[in-house]
């Protein structure tokens, strides 16, 4: 088993620490090799993902990532930016599911900004498609147009064997867990989702026991807020799944608590947590480290195919949460604030009991 652990920029480093320490506990060290990307890549290499960083992330049968990005990069020619490296990476990885569960932690209900009856128990999976859409769709630029004006454009576009690939892991994942899907597009404006949709529906003729439905993302992101109970698995777009796990990511409270995972077509995955890197709280011990450990619960569980391990993690979660322990971000009154270094020796010390 390797695993190729890339801690990026901001908080990266010492979230990162927080889940490796969860790996170490499982007799995982050996199978650790790190490598830089993002800033940390430009910074030693002049390449927000170096050709050595990816070799490694090529062998590797997973990739524990932290986040990338700093402000000080953003005047870099845009090819150079950290966020370009992780673009780089799940395309050349062929990352093209992207899994991000919204789990409430009962611990945590106050910390949502809806009321507790919205988003008691509430568990959903967004699954966002990675590599395709307007975020790599050729062409794009700025040019300038014929009334002498800057012009930006991008271009929206999937293929049906790039729809067909998203909508088997979806309809796969929805199988295993209540057996609804709801499929999220555009297909009232957009000619691309419209396509979309139409190979939604025909490979959901392989799956008939998964109960299928369509929502236009705007009503998706209002019902997101209305009535999360009512999803399950959400399927979705790129650009559609950034926003809407963004904001069902919300529904629990911090940011800070969400794991993710990106998959290509045998397993072999990216986990990472869904924030970024923060660089607000960088270096203060402030960070909240059980996204990041919730990832490698995630990676036990789709890449190593054990569902064990995945709930021991997940309980030692749920534990340290019981027992009052918070960082910043899900502080309440009451509970027991502690800094990221503490709190990932908490969960270890749950993992041990
Ligand atoms: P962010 O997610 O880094 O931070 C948003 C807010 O949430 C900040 O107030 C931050 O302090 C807080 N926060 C985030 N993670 C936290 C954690 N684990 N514990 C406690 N608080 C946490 O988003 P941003 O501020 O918009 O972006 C900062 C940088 O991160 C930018 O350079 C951006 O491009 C990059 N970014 C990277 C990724 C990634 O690596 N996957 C994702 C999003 C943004």
């Amino acid at each position: 088993m390797k695993i190729a652990v890339l801690p990026g920029d901001g908080i990266g480093p010492e979230i990162v620490k927080q889940a490796v320490k969860v790996l170490k506990f499982f007799d995982l060290e050996k199978s650790l090799d790190y490598a830089a990307i993002g800033g940390a890549g430009y910074e030693e290499f002049k390449d927000p993902l170096p050709k050595s960083t990816l070799e490694l992330a090529l062998k590797a049968d997973a990739i524990l990532l932290g986040a990338v990005g700093d402000w000080k990069y953003d005047k870099l020619p845009r090819d150079m930016r950290p966020e370009r490296g992780l673009l780089r990476i799940r395309q050349s990885l062929n990352l093209f599911a992207n899994l991000r569960p919204a789990i409430m932690f009962s611990e945590l209900i106050h910390a949502s900004s809806l009321k507790a009856e919205v988003v008691s128990d509430l568990d959903i999976l967004i699954i966002r498609e990675l590599t395709g859409d307007i975020y790599f769709g050729e062409p794009r630029g700025i040019v300038t147009n014929k009334k002498n004006e800057r012009e930006g454009f991008n271009t929206m576009r999937y293929s049906e064997s790039e729809i067909k690939r998203i909508a088997h892991v979806a309809f796969r994942t929805a199988l295993k867990r209540s057996k609804k899907l709801c499929s999220v597009d555009k297909a009232n404006v957009l000619e691309s989702t419209e396509l979309w949709r139409e190979i939604i529906i025909q490979t959901g003729k392989e799956y008939p026991e998964v109960e299928l439905s369509h929502m236009y993302v705007d009503n998706a992101a209002m019902q997101l807020v209305k009535n999360p109970k009512q999803f399950d698995v959400i399927v979705t777009g790129n650009i559609f799944g950034d926003i809407l796990s963004d904001q069902a990511s919300m529904l629990t409270g911090s940011i800070g608590m969400l794991p993710s995972a990106s998959l290509d077509a045998n397993n072999k995955g990216m986990y990472e947590p869904s924030h970024g890197s923060a660089p607000d709280i960088a270096g203060q011990d402030k960070a909240n480290p059980l996204a990041t450990i919730l990832s490698v619960a995630m990676m036990f569980k789709y890449t190593f195919n054990d569902q064990d391990k995945f709930n021991l993690i997940e309980n030692a979660v749920r534990g340290v949460l019981n027992r009052g322990f918070r960082t910043e971000d899900i502080y309440s009154n009451g509970t027991n604030l502690i800094g990221c270094e503490e709190m990932g020796d908490k969960v270890i010390e749950r993992l041990e009991v």
